[in-house]
């Protein structure tokens, strides 16, 4: 992974080295951690200016309206045409709502950004304050990204609006900024590739779903698409070997984080009594294999 992860300084806001999972209760369990906290922004510019110095076209202010055959149309009018077209639109792009019907479970977020020292780890809170989803708390080098999703069928009638507005408020500090999403948390579709089109990142659903890390896995799966598709122009190379490489370097890590969050979603039903005495420091090390994409048990 080393020469994929090559994040510039400038783009690091913060190492952390624990993450805390909290308890309904408030109380934590501490893990060692090597967290790296992005400035997304810069991060995002980075990869950008990478994909600028090998050749990439970068196109601002257009969007794509439709993809059809080998054509793009943009929304200004414009065609582009590609002998391989990759969906990266994340969890609402074009490709895959044309031309995929398979669905995948959205999970909304909402996020603050707000000044002050909150917390010397990245905490993740379960229960009811965040119903088949999780509240985090990741200090950055000036204040911290304070959020939380959830799952709305869980949800008891409330918006996710009121739940991220209670959980934020808890925290002191200034806001600087408020935004919003939607995180992929199904695990990704049954098929990345239909004829010349190909899927990566959150259009594909590569999200790990037991933490919600979606960067690096897009990475990941825009690496091997890459690779696959130079391949395929220059000898050949079926475009579905994307799909197979993607399962012999991600398959396992894929299958156990869905298995996990599917026995989350089951266990964050219960009430926050049951999840206080659930985490505890027996099950500690389960809990940490269930957030880290490994099997929970050596046969399961
Ligand atoms: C609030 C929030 C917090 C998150 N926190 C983390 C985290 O801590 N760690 C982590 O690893 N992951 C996190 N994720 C997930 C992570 O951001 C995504 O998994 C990752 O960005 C996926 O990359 P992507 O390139 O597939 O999609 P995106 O980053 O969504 O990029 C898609 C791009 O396509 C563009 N686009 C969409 N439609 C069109 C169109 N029609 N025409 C032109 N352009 C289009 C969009 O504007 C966007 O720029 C978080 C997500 C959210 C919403």
């Amino acid at each position: 992974m080393d020469d994929l992860f090559r994040t510039p300084e400038s783009a690091i806001s913060k190492i952390c080295k624990k993450m805390r999972i909290v308890k309904p209760n408030g109380r934590g369990m501490d893990f060692n951690f090597e967290g790296m906290v992005l400035d997304r922004v810069a991060h995002d510019e980075a990869l950008v200016d990478l994909a600028r110095s090998r050749g990439a076209d970068y196109l601002v202010g257009k969007r794509v309206k439709r993809v059809e055959g080998d054509t793009v149309a943009l929304s200004n009018g414009e065609t582009i045409r590609g002998r391989v077209i990759v969906g990266a639109g994340g969890h609402n792009d074009p490709i895959r709502k044309r031309h995929w019907d398979e669905r995948s479970l959205n999970i909304p977020v909402k996020f603050s950004l707000k000044d002050g020292e909150h917390s010397d780890a990245l905490e993740l809170h379960f229960g009811s304050v965040a119903p088949g989803g999780y509240a985090w708390v990741f200090p950055k080098d000036s204040g911290s990204n304070i959020g939380l999703g959830i799952q709305r069928g869980m949800s008891k009638g409330r918006s996710l609006e009121e739940y991220a507005n209670d959980f934020i408020e808890r925290f002191e500090g200034e806001e600087s900024f408020r935004g919003a999403g939607y995180l992929p948390m199904s695990g990704t579709i049954r098929t990345f590739v239909k004829g010349n089109y190909l899927l990566v990142g959150d259009s594909a659903g590569m999200v790990l779903p037991s933490n919600g890390a979606g960067i690096t896995i897009a990475m990941i799966g825009g690496r091997i698409a890459g690779q696959v598709i130079s391949e395929h122009i220059n000898n050949g190379t079926d475009l579905k070997e994307y799909e197979k490489r993607w399962e012999s370097q991600m398959g396992n890590v894929m299958r156990n984080s869905k298995r996990s969050f599917s026995i989350g979603s089951m266990m964050f039903r219960f009430p926050d009594w049951i999840l206080n005495i659930a985490f505890n420091p027996l099950t500690k090390g389960i809990i940490w294999r269930a957030v880290t994409c490994r099997r929970l048990f050596w046969i399961f």
